[in-house]
């Protein structure tokens, strides 16, 4: 686990899902330590976060994708949850709009990328226009073959303007994916999230799995990389995630500006009237 970038996709390598497995907890030595790692990782996470927001430089993204019940809100509450609101926004995709359909792929996302200073968490991103797009055929194989190429440009273009992209895959199996549904199914609490759509879905697993693939494949860069996380073990995936969040932080050497004003003037200008006073009550 401390080295979690063996979980990138190394750039132009073209991973095969059936070969990873969901259910790796390697290195680890359990849930209840996994649980305190994450929590010390989170309180320094919520450090770093505060650094990129004081520098003003630079920017954070992190992208999550995954097939349905593969744990993408639950990262987001047990690993993203730890960031200062002021600062990290998370916008979920959901089915283009009227307003969204009727502009390029890329608009929607493009306008909800991180401010200096910010991070911004993408509950699905724009891959799900090389994902659910080609799966169900939503535009012809002309169209979405030449997203790849958009997305990497476009990624690029981020990059350069200081924003720093993550993107993670949360890899499940198929088995545990219908032991989640089960679960929702008999948890009254969860229930209202239950679609026979997801379900349907399932009939679709193999074509999602080679639509992964070659988005892993075609957009793993060294500026946007991409990890395919075991996610089968919730624990786990909460774990490896934060790990790499936390080095990616740690790597960008965040460090508080100097001020930008003369302290010692500003304590003679200021500050002079309550020394004094201080000083008499003492
Ligand atoms: P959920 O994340 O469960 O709220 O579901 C969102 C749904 O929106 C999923 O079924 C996605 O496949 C779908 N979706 C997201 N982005 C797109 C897109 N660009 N085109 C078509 N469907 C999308
Ligand atoms: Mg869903």
């Amino acid at each position: 686990m401390d080295d979690c970038h063996r979980y990138r996709v190394e750039p132009g390598s073209r991973p095969r899902l059936a070969d990873l497995d969901p259910a790796e907890h390697e290195g680890a030595t359990g849930k209840r330590e996994a649980k305190a790692r994450i929590e010390a990782t989170g309180r320094r996470l919520r450090e770093l976060q505060y650094l990129l927001y004081a520098e003003n430089r630079r920017s954070l993204l992190v992208c999550l994708q995954a097939l349905d019940a593969g744990g993408k809100d639950g990262t987001i509450r047990h690993v993203l949850g730890y960031m200062n609101p002021q600062g990290c926004r998370v916008h979920a995709f959901r089915v283009p709009n009227e307003e969204e359909a009727a502009r390029d792929f890329l608009w929607r996302v493009h306008r909800r990328t991180p401010r200096r200073g910010e991070v911004a968490i993408f509950n699905r991103s724009h891959y799900e226009d090389v994902l659910v797009a080609r799966v169900h055929g939503l535009v012809p194989k002309a169209v979405w073959s030449r997203r790849y190429a958009a997305i990497n440009e476009f990624e690029r273009l981020l990059h350069e303007n200081g924003t720093h992209i993550l993107k993670f895959f949360l890899h499940i199996s198929k088995e545990e994916q219908l032991r989640r549904f089960r679960k929702r199914l008999e948890d009254p609490g969860r229930q209202w999230k239950i679609s026979e759509a997801d379900y349907e879905e399932r009939r679709y697993w193999d074509d999602y799995q080679l639509a992964y693939e070659d988005a892993l494949h075609h957009c793993s860069t060294a500026h946007a990389p991409w990890y395919v996380i075991p996610a089968d073990h919730k624990w786990y995936r909460n774990l490896a995630v934060s790990q790499i969040l936390l080095q990616t932080l740690e790597g960008l050497q965040l460090q508080l500006p100097p001020p930008r004003v003369d302290l010692e003037a500003i304590r003679r200008r200021y500050h002079r009237e309550l020394a004094d006073k201080d000083g008499r009550e003492d």
